[in-house]
Formats: C-alpha cells, sequence, structure tokens
C-alpha cells in the first residue's frame, strides 16, 4: 500500500477526489407565516428539484485544514460566481467541518466548487453545495452514514440544505426542513431569468415583515401547501401548476427590485404560463408547456438581453457522480 508523503521531497502522495452534485430549487409554493423567536420565519413550502447542478470535488491533502476554491468552467458562467465566499463562512466549508466533527476525522480537505445556480438567486445554490459536501465528504471519510443522518447535519446547516440532499418534489413544513416527499412524475420545464445582483434571504423576509407591518397584517401560521399544487404535481400538468403559483415572498422582492415587475411581464407577452419569483429572488422561473415552448422562451428572453436558460424539474437529489484516486 502507498504511503503519504509527509515531507518536502518525497513522492508525491496519492490523493482521492470525490465528487459530487446536487440541484438548484425552485418553490412553486412559498407561504410564510410569523416571525418567530428565534428569528426565523414559519413557512410551507412546495420545492422542486431543477436541472441547474452545482458541483463539489472533495479531496484528501495532506495536513489539516479545509480549503474552497471555485471552479473556473468554460460554460455559460453564473453571475457573480466570484463573489461567493472562500472562507469558513463558505456553506460547504461549514458542511465539511460539521462532517469532520461528527464522524472525528483527521480534516486535510480541498473542496472545488462549479457553480451553475445563480449566487444569492433564490434556488438555494449554498444549500446545494453544503448538501453535495456531506455527501462526498461521507464517501471520502468512508462514514458509512444513513440518509437519515445526513438529513439531520444537513438541517443543522440551513432550512433549505435537506430539500438539496433528497431533490425530487417536497413539501417543507417549520422552516421548510421537515420534509415530505410529493409525488411529481413531471416533467415541468421552465425559463430561468437569472438576475444580475443578488437578494439577501435574510433582507427579503424583512421586507415582507414591514410591508405585512404597513398594512396592519398579522400573518397566520401556515396550514400547508395548497391542495391543488400537489395535485398539478401529481398530474404533472403544467397549465394547472400555473394558475395556482404563490409566493409570499414576491412582493417583498419586487418592492427591493422593482425591476423584476418588468421580467415577469416579459414573460406574460412571450407567452409563459406563469411567471414567479423564485424563493427570495432575484431568479424568475417561468413556466412552459414543454420542453420546445421552454427553449424557445429562453430564447426570446436571451434575444431581449436577459441571461436566460431552460431548465426542467423534478429531479433527483445530491448524488456520488465519481470517486478517484490518484
Ligand atoms: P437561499 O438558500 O437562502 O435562497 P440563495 O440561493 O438566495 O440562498 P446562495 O447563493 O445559496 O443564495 O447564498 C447566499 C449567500 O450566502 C451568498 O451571498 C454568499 O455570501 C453566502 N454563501 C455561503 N456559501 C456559499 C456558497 N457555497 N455558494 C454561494 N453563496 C454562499
Amino acid at each position: 500500500t502507498p504511503s503519504r508523503a509527509t515531507s518536502e521531497g518525497g513522492p508525491p502522495s496519492r490523493s482521492r477526489t470525490v465528487r459530487a452534485k446536487a440541484p438548484g430549487k425552485l418553490n412553486v409554493s412559498f407561504s410564510v407565516g410569523p416571525l418567530r423567536e428565534d428569528g426565523y420565519h414559519s413557512v410551507a413550502s412546495a420545492y422542486l428539484a431543477v436541472s441547474l447542478y452545482e458541483e463539489v470535488s472533495a479531496t484528501s491533502v495532506d495536513g489539516d485544514g479545509i480549503t474552497v476554491s471555485l471552479r473556473a468552467t468554460d460554460a455559460p458562467s453564473v453571475p457573480f460566481a466570484e463573489s461567493m465566499p472562500l472562507d469558513e463562512r463558505n456553506l460547504a466549508v461549514r458542511a465539511a467541518r460539521l462532517m469532520a466533527d461528527v464522524t472525528e476525522k483527521p480534516t486535510g480537505l480541498h473542496l472545488e466548487i462549479t457553480k451553475r445556480v445563480p449566487v444569492a438567486g433564490g434556488m438555494g445554490g449554498g444549500s446545494a453545495d453544503a448538501a453535495a459536501t456531506l455527501l462526498a465528504c461521507d464517501a471520502l471519510w468512508g462514514s458509512g452514514l444513513s440518509r437519515e443522518e445526513l438529513a439531520h447535519l444537513a438541517a443543522e446547516l440551513g432550512a433549505d440544505v435537506p430539500f438539496a440532499l433528497l431533490g425530487g418534489a417536497a413539501v417543507g413544513l417549520g422552516i421548510g426542513d421537515e420534509l415530505t416527499p410529493a409525488l411529481a412524475p413531471g416533467p415541468l420545464h421552465w425559463a430561468l431569468v437569472l438576475a444580475d445582483f443578488g437578494l439577501s434571504t435574510p433582507t427579503v423576509f424583512s421586507a415582507l415583515d414591514r410591508l405585512r407591518a404597513a398594512r396592519g397584517k398579522t400573518p397566520e401560521e401556515p396550514d400547508g401547501v395548497d391542495p391543488r399544487i400537489l395535485q398539478a404535481l401529481r398530474s404533472g400538468d403544467a397549465e394547472a401548476l400555473a394558475a395556482v403559483l404563490r409566493n409570499d415572498l414576491q412582493p417583498a422582492a419586487l418592492k427591493l427590485a422593482p425591476q423584476l415587475a418588468d421580467v415577469i411581464d416579459q414573460g406574460a407577452e412571450y407567452g409563459a404560463l406563469a411567471s414567479l419569483v423564485s424563493g427570495s429572488g432575484p431568479t424568475v422561473a417561468m413556466l412552459a408547456r414543454d420542453e420546445e415552448h421552454a427553449i424557445e422562451l429562453a430564447d426570446r428572453l436571451a434575444e431581449a438581453g436577459q441571461n436566460s436558460l431552460a431548465v426542467h424539474s423534478p429531479v433527483h437529489g445530491a448524488k456520488i457522480v465519481s470517486d478517484l484516486t490518484r
């Protein structure tokens, strides 16, 4: 068995790289309840995983630190990918640190992230990085944690991380982390419009609280997801889904970024079945009749100067794509 080089000038050490991917998400229904004492809002959300994947390569390295870098890709790049923090604030680093603590592994680790989900775009890109990292570290360190144990760790990292692990379609209660898988044979096709700016999730929630206070409205505890949403997902009926899409955060996102109203109008003008701000925005998701329609919509939006792409849903959750030793 090869031994690791520990001193300079020795043979190059063999290193193992596990690569995992996890999807971004849309919320096809998002009901926001009152602000809780812990600073979160109670929500009822219908999540849908879309075919835009983050990839994380986890490589064992000498030493005991965790480092992270952004992979330069030649694919159409995500706006502001370079604004992703490359320190302990990075959700992937936090996920690896948590796995290392729980499994008591020596940490020498490098993470390389391929970004495809817009940063601060309301599509859970950082959460997808965290989910992919949990899976990659589990494989790299042979921790053998169950999916359930991984889901517990995911919930410690953030409200959207458990869904990035699970994928498919699901109802999320609590702060969005208490998941029940939903039946959604799909496929549903979307054109996404990526913004050239980000919106901070806590800022959008605060804006919603202010809007509600100004109207003297006290929100009720959300009592689940509209059954018509779940029925439309079950039947894969894009027209039916278009009629019932809901995002309580949308007025707050539009208040902070009024130009998103123009994007939504553009969707209507170009024949989208419906357009909706994704999560806390600013990404706008436009529902199409089928794949051809989604591509046509994305092309027209691109011609009009938007950064747009066609995606489908639902797709699988976090999974390992390769495991190499060199
Ligand atoms: P949310 O899941 O809250 O909807 P989002 O999808 O809007 O989040 P993310 O890109 O996941 O946005 O992250 C929001 C912020 O978190 C970023 O502005 C960035 O500062 C920080 N961040 C931490 N780790 C990451 C990461 N791996 N990728 C992107 N942003 C990260």
